[in-house]
């Protein structure tokens, strides 16, 4: 049994108080070698659909406040080989110590566990984890879907169709059996229902690795409604990519880096410290390049310090004393001088995986390794992330917008930002491109890209007047793009949008829907 096995076990058994929750918590959580005690929500999470109301009642005895923004919907794919055979360091597969989970993953994870339950079919996913953010009380109006696990793009490649708008339980019941009956439903009807319904989705992420990241997949991924790409770069040194047989080179990741750019998509690399055959230097040297080198230059990025996972041809390299991982304080040392120099149009995701350290033989051994970092290490990241909003008090009166103009992958690119000069606060930005290769008949040599609009803020539900992301920095952002567009004798904008954001541009900034972009003449 595992943490949460036992603690449902227990709490079927008894009642408990406030107090000897908590203590039942930090018990379970010591004997599972839990980093840090799961809230109530995490722990409804982790419960079956029909048990929540019951552990709900148990767990929470004051009300939820009602979370409202993107809610993230993650799928997992179904556990299956990688064309090009496996990275020596990845976890998880067919035949895995942990049985068969979907490459890269351990079977673990809460969204692993939740493709299981569901026999990874995807829309049963989706509606499973809309089911628990009704059961939650969370608004989730707006979700965000993150397609997981080994090469997706290799796969037959195939999404359910859109997501609709019920929030009752027996109301999503029926409509899925009512989308499941709906024979004949095209992927192109689905999304048109999508743009106007109660649940929308504004984003939708893929991942995949740069071989199977060219023209063929970026249009395939267009088609199905996806605005983001992760990128599995990994590396920016051939004979390392090759000595982990990553089954791609260097010069296919930037191959992909600049079709899938110049077709709108937001890419997140991901990089990996400590690799075999880098040590400090060269590693550091390395992710400088990416900054540094416009065939590079990442909108997002994740770092993943390489672990040790059982049963990965790494695991037996480290046995056999030919590998050894960075730990710990070389991992943050490394990544400090990162952070020290990243440009203001990068956001660094994350500098960790999501996969709890106690599935991992070796490597980095703190779950919280971002908050070692910043505790440790006195650095002014000057990334996306690090100037968020969160919470600080924006003086309204002093917001500018700022262009950061930088060459990527042959094209340009305007990084427009509205941001509080005083306090160093990003309140969003928009990504403007033009791009080096007119890939599809919607993008013409005179037209430019928009790739991504953000405006943070109190995140509300749509329609709600009020809150900063209906405060027009949005439109006014997206005016100031058309502008930069115009004075470089561009004729057009394309924006690369979310099914459930199309609705917004069409209203709000009179675009129109081409292909799977919406576009406006200038
Ligand atoms: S491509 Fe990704 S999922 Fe596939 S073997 Fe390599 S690390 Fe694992
Ligand atoms: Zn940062």
């Amino acid at each position: 049994m595992n943490f949460y096995q036992e603690l449902f076990a227990e709490l079927l058994q008894k009642q408990f108080n406030e107090i000897a929750l908590t203590k039942l918590k930090r018990s379970l959580a010591l004997k599972h070698q839990l980093e840090t005690i799961p809230s109530n929500i995490d722990i409804l999470l982790h419960a079956e659909i029909k048990e929540i109301p019951l552990f709900k009642k148990k767990l929470i005895t004051k009300p939820v406040r009602t979370i409202s923004g993107v809610s993230p919907v993650a799928i997992m794919t179904r556990p299956d080989k990688c064309p090009h055979g496996k990275c020596t360091f990845c976890p998880g597969g067919l035949n895995s110590p942990w049985g068969d989970v979907p490459q890269s993953y351990t079977g673990h994870e809460p969204a692993t566990m939740r493709g299981m339950r569901n026999n990874y079919d995807s829309y049963l996913q989706v509606m499973n984890r809309l089911e628990q953010y009704v059961l939650l009380g969370h608004t989730f109006d707006k979700i965000e879907i993150i397609v997981m696990g080994g090469t997706f793009t290799a796969t037959d490649f195939q999404l359910p169709g859109g997501l609709h708008d019920e929030r009752r339980i027996d109301e999503i019941k029926t409509e899925l059996l009512s989308f499941k009956q709906r024979k004949t439903t095209t992927l192109e009807a689905e999304q048109h229902i999508n743009e106007t319904a109660a649940v929308r989705c504004v984003a939708l992420c893929i991942e995949t690795k740069p071989d199977w990241g060219f023209l063929e997949q970026g249009n395939e991924m267009l088609r199905q409604g996806c605005t983001r790409v992760e990128l599995g770069i990994e590396s920016v040194y051939d004979d390392v990519l090759k000595n982990v047989h990553r089954g791609h080179t260097t010069a296919d990741s930037k191959k992909s880096i600049q079709i899938l750019r110049d077709l709108g998509f937001k890419i997140n690399f991901h990089y990996m410290p400590g690799l075999p055959l880098t040590d400090r230097e060269r590693d550091i040297q390395g992710m400088k390049q990416l900054f540094s080198d416009p065939d590079y230059r990442p909108d997002m990025i994740k770092f993943y310090p390489t672990m040790v996972a059982p049963g990965t041809a790494l695991f037996h390299q480290w046995k056999q004393g030919q590998f050894t991982p960075i730990d710990t304080t070389e991992a943050a040392e490394r990544l400090v001088e990162i952070k020290k120099i990243v440009p203001e149009y990068c956001r660094i995701q994350r500098i960790q995986r999501d996969v709890p350290t106690k599935y991992w033989e070796a490597g980095v051994g703190l779950t919280n390794f971002r908050q070692f970092i910043h505790q440790n290490y006195n650095i002014q990241c000057r990334c996306i992330r690090c100037r968020e909003p969160k919470g600080k008090n924006i003086n309204w009166a002093n917001i500018q917008i700022k262009v950061t103009e930088y060459d990527a992958s042959r094209g340009k690119e305007f990084f427009i930002a509205a941001e509080d000069s005083q306090t160093d606060t990003l309140l969003g930005f928009c990504r403007l491109r033009f791009p080096f290769q007119y890939l599809r008949p919607e993008i013409t040599p005179a037209s430019a890209l928009i790739r991504e609009l953000h405006v943070y803020g109190t995140a509300t539900a749509i329609g709600d007047e009020g809150l900063v992301q209906h405060k027009g920095w949005g439109k006014r952002l997206v005016e100031k793009a058309e502008e930069l567009a115009r004075q470089h004798g561009k004729d057009k904008i394309v924006v690369i949008a979310g099914v459930g954001v199309r609705q917004y541009y069409q209203d709000k900034l009179g675009y129109q829907i081409e292909g799977p972009y919406v576009k406006k003449l200038l």
